[in-house]
């Protein structure tokens, strides 16, 4: 089994983009690199296989959604997700933190936009130091989610990398209570290393670093966690309103962070983000934002984002981008898409996913050629 393994082949004379190779058990991850989301153990509306000859390197799945369903315990039986999913490629898994603290707090853009956690508040029950005590949305029951269960889980799961448990605090939280949370996620995230050093298995832990907008506390947040042995680093935690907090953030935190390990940057991966932290030295990259994007219907596209249920694309027989190479675009013609679209067939979602998925490979492609020729 090939161990993990990170190597910076390039560091542009530009900026701090950088050109690397994260070697895993499953393979190669060349870096800066584009992580797609698949939640439940798949891409929404892509099989594996498709997955695997788009050419996404590593896949991103959520262990608070398969703990619920179908179990982790299912998945060890059938010899860990990699078997279950049937994927021979490097597959990344969460704590379960992120989702579980967003069911307490809502998620940041619900509450930046006021919406707030009514209808999901309720099945948090309990949260102290030894973890949370929440309610299975599905059948009711009590889930216990510690950073030993979440190890477990991910144990179970045997993904390539894991992270370990943490808080996700919401955006606008009082100093103090940051502060506790703060600590709390270092003490969570200490337990969840020991765990999961009793039985490495070949697998690699990021610790996730945090402190909100409040960049002494982003500080505090490397120096604690960059003391202990973790194989890598994501940046974590609320990242500010606005694409200017996020650029304060992240300036102030890679250089804190050591350059002879990975680094991820959790859930952001639009194309302006992508562009920003590729510059500020981030390696990899998780988003839902093109699978989604392609399920309402949007193309990306060199040309900016294209709507495909826009009426003057009815007649329109050429692919929705002329040259691209992906499965989609070399079969059929944006005038079909369009109708599949508006005739509400299944397919539609699943070839508008195809090419976006595919986008964001080239485009990643793209990005490392102009980082080893120091053009960004
Ligand atoms: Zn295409």
């Amino acid at each position: 089994m090939t161990p993990f393994k990170f190597e910076v082949l390039h560091k542009s004379k530009k900026s701090e983009a950088r050109l690397g190779k994260i070697h895993t058990p499953h393979g190669i991850i060349d870096t800066p690199s584009f992580v797609a989301v698949g939640t439940n153990g798949t891409i929404k509306g892509l099989d594996s296989r498709t997955v695997t000859e788009i050419g996404l390197q590593l896949m991103f799945c959520n262990t608070y959604h398969l703990l619920l369903q179908p179990g982790t315990e299912v998945i060890k039986e059938a010899g860990g997700l990699h078997e279950f999913i049937h994927r021979d490629l490097p597959i990344i898994t969460d704590s379960g933190g992120f989702q579980v603290f967003s069911l307490a707090y809502g998620s940041v853009a619900d509450e930046l936009k006021s919406r707030g956690c009514k209808k999901t508040g309720d099945l948090v029950l309990k949260i102290d130091e030894e973890g949370v005590l929440f309610r299975s949305y599905r059948d009711g029951s009590k889930v216990l989610l510690t950073p030993e269960t979440s190890i477990a889980a991910q144990k179970d799961l045997g993904a390539d990398i894991i992270i370990p448990f943490d808080e996700l605090p919401p955006y606008h939280i009082k100093e103090e209570a940051l502060k506790h949370s703060l600590a709390r996620t270092h003490r969570w995230e200490k337990r969840s290393l020991d765990a999961h050093l009793k039985s490495p298995n070949g697998q690699a832990m990021y610790g996730v670093i945090h402190g909100g907008i409040n960049l002494d506390y982003r500080k505090e947040s490397c120096e604690v966690l960059t003391n202990l042995n973790f194989d890598g680093f994501a940046i974590g935690g609320s990242m500010g309103k606005n694409k200017k907090e996020m650029q304060e953030i992240l300036s102030h935190t890679l250089p804190l962070l050591p350059k002879e390990k990975p680094n991820h940057l959790l859930g952001i991966g639009d194309l302006d983000s992508i562009d920003q932290g590729i510059i500020l030295g981030i390696d990899t990259f998780d988003s839902s934002y093109p699978t989604r994007a392609a399920r309402h219907g949007v193309a990306l596209t060199k040309n900016g984002p294209l709507k495909l249920k826009k009426n003057a694309n009815k007649t329109h027989f050429a692919p929705l981008e002329e040259g691209c190479t992906c499965p989609t675009c070399k079969r059929y013609s944006l005038a079909y898409l369009h109708h599949l679209f508006k005739a509400k067939e299944l397919s539609a979602l699943t070839m508008a996913s195809i090419h976006n998925l595919h986008f964001m490979v080239e485009y990643m492609a793209s990005i490392r050629k102009k980082i080893s020729n120091d053009e960004i």
